[in-house]
């Protein structure tokens, strides 16, 4: 096992996986930005490095600086969380170049799984549900462009390899908009990733946003948690989310889940992973994969009994899977509400001082959050600031306890989402289940 790792992340994210690594018996090494001096994961940490000035460029994301960190703390991994360098492959591989461990999936893995192109071909080979498509790159060629339109059927949505955040895709309802649509989002993605390669999908109309949560030890072992619905969003970000998926067909949901464990062994995946799908009519569709630990994680957690972050490091230290496939029991359901410092109806960020914070608690309330009171959010970064996490042996038991936790949930001094989620809690046709990717930004009147 490592004996010290670096945290290359802030808030609640690299608390968290500070409290994995406390029960590991393994040191932290907090690397942060000079404004995130007193975030609440530096001052336990055992050891904390400045790295930079605020701009995430400048820290969070400047590679030369966080290796220079582990070096001079002698550190032997390096733990990347969500967001920032968590899916960057030459990360990975500068990491591992320079003789540590990066905690997650090899260079060529991420690679793989960030070009959806290739990413999709993979899963095909495995066996994994694709969106029906081109297979492959849009050629330069008019006619081949409208014949795949034709075969697949209006509309479609015609996408960028190298896509990513919701950025880069475009949907074209009729024959006649096709070409210039292609010609633009190849234009858009050259700007954007520097690769204008963009490939053909069949446009789901409304579909269910729904994930696989996988683990793998890289070492021909692989095991899925189950799954999640996170079908509520807001410009393609995830607002509250769900474990199980709800009203999911038992025999697709079975195949589904089969496959993505194949696909994790013949891809030598390790560390682990989420295969994102999108869902309609009791059909999967995979649309990518995200090769990191997810800000949802924690519901997973909670209806497996299985702690994610120790898992994964424990496999990307080199140990076997601790867990067989018949050792997860998903029991019971779990909800996420994500708490954002921002304005609830305009969702402006607001950062600013929290005067007050009071978390709530009782059986089944988990609360992921790095706020105290008089904590300074500052404008830089993510707007999120807490993750409120409740359980309950069935739905309604999970939602009532969200409910009420959200009504003794405080947080003084700044703006937050807060009234936006209690309002969702109460929503009826959340409350019934299975509403679609559409369903929030109807109901925002967008
Ligand atoms: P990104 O990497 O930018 O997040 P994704 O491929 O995950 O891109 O797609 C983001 C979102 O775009 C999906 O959650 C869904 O809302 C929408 N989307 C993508 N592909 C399709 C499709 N084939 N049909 C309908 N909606 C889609």
């Amino acid at each position: 096992m490592f004996e010290k790792i670096v945290i290359a992340n802030r808030g609640e994210i690299a608390l968290r996986i500070l409290r994995a690594c406390k029960e590991l018996g393994i040191k932290t090494v907090a690397v942060h930005s000079q404004i995130d001096r007193d975030l609440k994961h530096v001052r336990l940490a055992d050891e904390s490095v400045c790295i930079g000035p605020n701009s995430s460029t400048e820290s969070y994301l400047n590679i030369p600086r966080i290796i220079s960190a582990m070096e001079i703390t002698d550190s032997m991994a390096v733990h990347p969380g969500y967001g920032f360098l968590a899916e960057n492959a030459d990360f990975a591989e500068q990491v591992q170049n320079s003789g540590f461990t990066f905690i997650g999936p090899s260079a060529d893995v991420i690679r793989l799984m960030g070009d959806k192109v290739s990413a999709i071909a993979a899963m095909k080979k495995a066996g994994v549900p694709t969106v029906p498509g081109s297979d492959g790159p849009l050629p330069d060629d008019k006619d081949k462009c409208l014949g795949f339109g034709q075969s697949i059927g209006y509309p479609v949505i015609i996408k960028a390899a190298a896509g990513g955040g919701g950025r880069g895709m475009r949907v074209v309802h009729t024959e006649s908009a096709l070409l210039n649509s292609i010609r633009v989002t190849k234009a858009e993605a050259k700007a954007a990733f520097g690769d204008d390669t963009v490939y053909m999908e069949k446009f789901l109309q409304n579909p269910r946003h729904v994930e696989v949560q996988v683990m793998s030890d890289g070492q021909g072992h692989a095991i899925h948690l189950g799954d999640r619905d996170c079908s509520l969003q807001r410009r393609h970000q995830k607002v509250l989310e769900e474990a199980p998926a709800p009203f999911i067909d038992p025999d697709s949901r079975r195949k589904v889940l089969e496959s993505c464990v194949k696909a994790c062994i013949e891809i030598g995946y390790r560390g682990a992973g989420t295969f994102e799908f999108l869902y309609e009519d009791g059909h999967f569709y995979f649309i990518e994969m995200n090769t990191r630990i997810q800000v949802e994680h924690p519901v997973t957690e909670m209806v497996t009994g299985v702690d994610l972050i120790k898992e994964q490091i424990r496999v990307c230290a080199g140990e076997k899977l601790s867990l067989s496939q018949d050792d997860v029991v998903i029991k019971g359901h779990s909800f996420e509400c994500r708490i954002n410092a921002e304005d609830p109806k305009t969702f402006m960020p607001c950062p600013g001082t929290v005067t007050q914070f009071h978390a709530p608690g009782g059986l089944g309330v988990r609360v992921d959050s790095h706020l105290y009171n008089g904590y300074k959010v500052p404008p830089n970064y993510d707007s999120m600031i807490a993750k409120i996490i409740t359980y309950g042996e069935c739905r309604a038991t999970a939602l009532a306890r969200m409910r009420s936790a959200l009504d003794e949930l405080v947080i003084d001094g700044i703006r937050t989402n807060i009234p936006l989620q209690q309002d969702l809690v109460r929503d009826a046709g959340f409350m019934k289940g299975g509403v679609n990717i559409h369903y929030l930004e109807k109901k925002l009147g967008k």
